[in-house]
């Protein structure tokens, strides 16, 4: 099964799409988590992208469809994966079309603008391993460190205020139209997203037709 997640930054994208790939046994994959890790090792494409994530704006598509080409050519990409803030743009979802990627579904977290402003200003995340939490809504078992590898965890400096208000302005202009690209091929399915991580969840696995158990 070839998936993408698609929501505004904040939408519980990356939380969804971990617990759908443990269930599930295939990769899920951040486009946003490889930049970070880039640009904490200091690669010339790190360095490329950090300007743009800092100021809240797209890297371009080239540089993130060389991240995905690499990445989906990997052995654990064979059985399925979930794309988690990829495609973010029409043309890099054409990008995925020329690759001769065929997506079976798309699904889209609808969270309104003003929910998302108040998750992101609680949201902590694990510089080590990626995994992310919230202050309220999902927090770490003993609130500072990771639960999976006990690293203190930080906030994303592009969760700052100002940042995510144009991150939201961003996806409104130029993710958004993705779900019509998407509606079009037949392949889009809406889930609201909710306050508590296990009701969207629900709702995740409902609109995957998978089994909670
Ligand atoms: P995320 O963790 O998905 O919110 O991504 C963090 C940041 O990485 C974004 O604000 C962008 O600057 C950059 N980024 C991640 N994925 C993409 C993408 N598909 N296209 C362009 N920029 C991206």
């Amino acid at each position: 099964m070839k998936m993408i997640f698609l929501g505004a930054p904040g939408a519980g994208k990356g939380t969804q799409a971990e617990i759908v790939s443990a269930k599930l046994g295939i990769p899920a994959i951040s486009t946003g988590a490889i930049i970070r890790e880039a640009i904490k090792a200091g690669t010339e494409t790190g360095l490329a992208a950090k300007k743009f994530t800092d100021a809240g704006a797209l890297v371009p598509d080239e540089v993130v469809i060389g991240i995905i080409k690499e990445r989906l050519a990997k052995a654990d990409c064979a059985k399925g994966f979930i794309l988690d803030g990829f495609p973010r743009t029409v043309p890099q979802a054409e990008a995925l079309d020329k690759m001769g990627v065929k997506m079976d579904l798309v699904l889209s977290l609808e969270v309104a603008d003003e929910a998302i402003v108040e998750r992101m200003s609680g949201r902590r995340v694990c510089d080590k391993c990626g995994a992310s939490y919230h202050v309220a809504f999902n927090p770490s078992e003993d609130g500072v460190n990771c639960d999976k590898c006990k690293t203190p965890l930080s906030i994303r400096r592009d969760d700052a205020p100002e940042v995510v208000k144009s991150r939201l302005n961003v996806y409104h202009e130029t993710t958004e139209p993705l779900k019509d690209f998407y509606a079009e091929k037949g392949i889009l399915k809406l889930v609201q997203g909710c306050e508590k991580v296990e009701d969207t969840t629900k709702s995740t696995l409902a609109a995957l037709n998978v089994s909670e158990e």
